[in-house]
């Protein structure tokens, strides 16, 4: 067996874990989608999806991978630019007709919600999010898009427009078998307050952001 035999077989064996909970309609401010609930084999492997149009067409569609934020997503806050760019998402989505917000609850890059909040306590002492999330023992990024990857399959969405400023999250579905024929931005407007929090991003973790 080669090697490329031996990768799809490890990936089908992979994907049997993944199951579809449920669906349902879930009409949006941004139009009207289908809400996916995913579970994969591991305790912490749950993610949603929400569809919109055929994203088995061969003009790749529209993808947002989008980790969870809850101070930003849901209390609105300004320390990031999470929720800003989930509501650019949702609007690009919907206008494009075709595509795919996937929202993964990997808290705070991956660290949890408790620990994303010792980070804060520790910027508000001075450090950038990156030396925050060092010196609580982390690395700066502790997310893996695997997960992500096997849902977009089970999708049936391939080859993909991914809407991110992140180059490690297109790296890594690529190298978990999602082609990414397009990069599209993800920049909305965003405040003072999250300036400084983007400038680190920009400079310590190569996140390709225009006039930051
Ligand atoms: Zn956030």
């Amino acid at each position: 067996m080669n090697r490329k035999s031996q990768a799809r077989k490890r990936t089908r064996k992979k994907n049997k874990g993944l199951q579809i909970a449920a669906h349902a309609q879930l009409p949006t401010r941004y139009g009207r989608f289908t809400i996916y609930g995913f579970e994969g084999r591991g305790a912490q492997e749950e993610a949603v999806a929400l569809v919109r149009g055929n994203v088995k067409s061969r003009i790749a569609p529209l993808v947002r991978v989008h980790s969870q934020c809850l101070t930003g997503d849901v209390l609105t806050s300004l320390r990031c630019d999470c929720r800003a760019q989930l509501e650019l998402s949702l609007k690009k989505i919907g206008q494009a007709g075709a595509g795919i917000l996937l929202y993964l609850p990997q808290e705070g890059r991956g660290i949890g919600l408790m620990n994303k909040l010792r980070a804060y306590e520790l910027q508000d002492g001075g450090m950038d999010t990156v030396q925050a999330n060092e010196t609580l023992g982390f690395a700066a990024d502790a997310r893996d898009y695997e997960f992500s990857a096997q849902i977009l399959k089970k999708l049936g969405a391939t080859k993909i427009r991914l809407l991110s400023n992140n180059p490690e999250k297109v790296r890594q579905l690529e190298s978990f078998g999602i082609r990414v024929a397009e990069r599209v931005p993800c920049q909305p407007r965003i405040s003072k307050i999250s300036r400084a929090y983007l400038k680190t991003k920009k400079r310590k973790m190569g996140h390709l952001l225009e006039g930051i």
